[in-house]
């Protein structure tokens, strides 16, 4: 039986110790060497006596990372990852909501948080104690913690979804079922560790003795180094974000390669246009490839479509049917259900099963209004989670997406609330209300009596995603009936 993430490590250090697991720029580490160097730094953790207490990583994409996630998980605690680029201003209120009782991370990164801290470097030179490791492994259950999110907060506190072991667990088989993973896949990385697509790379690479090529964000912007760096190692199977894609497609920069080894193409994050899309296929005709649809709060996927048809440009591609183990409800606005016998009825897609998240960490009232009770009865405790994606069946019975019901977004794959921006530029001095629109780019209306320039004062504030592109400033706002700022009318100006 299966309880602990940390069962597919052990599992596949026994079947292929040797084989490379993990790759990274010139470094790599087989999955026997990774399994032990994650024993010790759990060893360690293990001296401070926590059990299911949050521990802070600061650290960048890499392999210490991975080492980090599994050192936590091993010693029966939970993690939160932040990179080492998160402005000081949002690590301070991940703090105040997670109360973290350790900090791992890199000496050259010089964080000081007044915490108990073990560094990276250090992890080799720590020692295996595996009768207490044993010990955490006998008490551990799995509806434990594995790790916490922080995703964008509409009132400018981020939201730490919390994810157990058992909904990893689940999530993973069916990805390796679903699309046949085995110990020869090469997979390249491209979603930060932060972000919950890493969820796919990291544990389907683990269970299934797969080797994962960690690749570096800024690379991102040079299709061509990617594209030679695919072919070279023989890449078999991504999973990114559809704005990669989309870039890679827009420069044309498959024309010049030839990438026979690549026979997977997943993607998941926003809207997959099948404009791009098209001309992948058209250029990858053997390849699989599949629209995953997912929130962080559901663990990274609960729908999926595998392209098993021509699309024209203009079409909206289907985000498909459940994932395995996952039940997928589609309500109108009085909460009545929507099926495939009225096709193209929108709703709201709400989720339920096993990959639901605990909730929002510290957070009951967010908690309460995202998870729900299932309105179809009121037997016994049977939560849903409220996607605020606009849904509807098509004619196959599949659900195609249309976007978010509220002032949620997507840039470059990262999710945004406009709200959490606007909290921030609204603490400036000198502004009286600001209010943010999404119009193919973000756009900040401010009241003030002076222009201002926000630029220095949001680099410490904001990850640069979130900058709005332009700024304009007005006398005052114009009010809907309800006295709030009428949203509408900035859509229209
Ligand atoms: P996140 O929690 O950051 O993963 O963002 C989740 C949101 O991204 C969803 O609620 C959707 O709005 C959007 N999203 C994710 N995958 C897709 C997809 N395949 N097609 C359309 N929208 C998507």
């Amino acid at each position: 039986m299966i309880t602990h993430i940390d069962d597919f490590l052990e599992n596949t250090a026994r079947r292929f110790g040797t084989k490379t697991a993990f790759v990274e720029n010139e470094k790599s580490i087989s999955y026997g060497d990774f399994n032990i160097l994650s024993q010790k730094l759990a060893s360690e953790i293990a001296k401070f006596k926590l059990y299911q207490s949050p521990i802070l990583i600061l650290l960048p994409k890499g392999i210490a990372t991975l080492v980090a996630f599994f050192g936590v998980a091993k010693s029966g605690n939970f993690y939160t990852l932040l990179d080492e680029k998160t402005p000081k201003e949002r690590i301070k209120k991940i703090l105040e909501v997670l109360q973290p009782q350790l900090l791992i991370t890199s000496k050259d990164l010089n964080f000081d948080l007044n915490l108990p801290t073990l560094f990276a470097e250090d992890f080799e030179s720590y020692s295996i104690d595996i009768c207490v490791l044993r010990d955490i492994k006998e008490r551990h259950i799995d509806t434990n913690l594995l790790y916490v999110f922080f995703t964008s907060g509409s009132t400018g506190i981020p939201k730490g979804v919390s994810i157990a072991h058992k909904s990893v667990i689940d999530y993973t088989f069916w990805v390796c079922e679903c699309f046949k993973l085995n110990e020869n896949e090469i997979l390249a990385n491209q979603a930060p560790f932060y972000f919950d697509n890493s969820i796919l790379d990291i544990f389907s690479s683990i269970k299934s003795g797969a080797c994962l090529h960690i690749l570096p964000n800024a690379l991102f912007a040079f299709p061509h180094k990617i594209l030679e760096y695919l072919c070279k190692h023989k890449v078999s199977m991504i999973f990114w974000v559809p704005s990669v894609l989309i870039y890679f497609a827009n420069t044309k920069a498959l024309d010049h390669f030839n990438l026979e080894s690549l026979k997977k193409v997943l993607f998941c994050g926003e809207i997959m246009p099948n404009k791009q899309l098209n001309y992948w296929r058209k250029l990858l005709p053997h390849a699989l490839f599949a629209n995953l649809y997912g929130p962080t709060e559901i663990t990274d996927v609960c729908c999926f479509y595998i392209v098993d048809r021509a699309f024209s440009d203009e079409e909206l591609l289907p985000i498909g049917k459940a994932c395995k183990n996952t039940e997928l409800l589609v309500f109108d606005e009085k909460l009545k259900l929507i099926t495939k016998e009225t096709p193209h009825k929108k709703g709201e897609l709400f989720v339920r099963g096993c990959s639901l998240s605990l909730g929002y960490y510290n957070d009951r009232e967010k908690t309460r209004a995202a998870f729900l009770q299932n309105p179809l009865h009121k037997n016994y405790l049977d939560l849903l989670y409220k996607t605020g994606d606009i849904v509807a069946y098509n004619e196959f019975g599949e659900l195609l997406c249309y976007g978010r019901v509220d002032s949620q977004i997507k840039v470059q794959g990262h999710r945004i609330e406009l709200g959490e921006i606007e909290s921030v530029i609204n603490a400036c001095e000198n502004v009286k209300n600001s209010a943010c629109i999404f119009k193919e780019e973000i756009i900040c209306f401010y009241e003030s009596t002076c222009e201002l320039d926000f630029k220095a004062y949001l680099k410490d504030k904001l990850p640069s995603y979130m900058f709005p592109k332009r700024f304009i400033k007005v006398e005052s706002f114009k009010l809907n009936a309800n006295g709030k700022i009428d949203r509408k009318a900035l859509n229209e100006l």
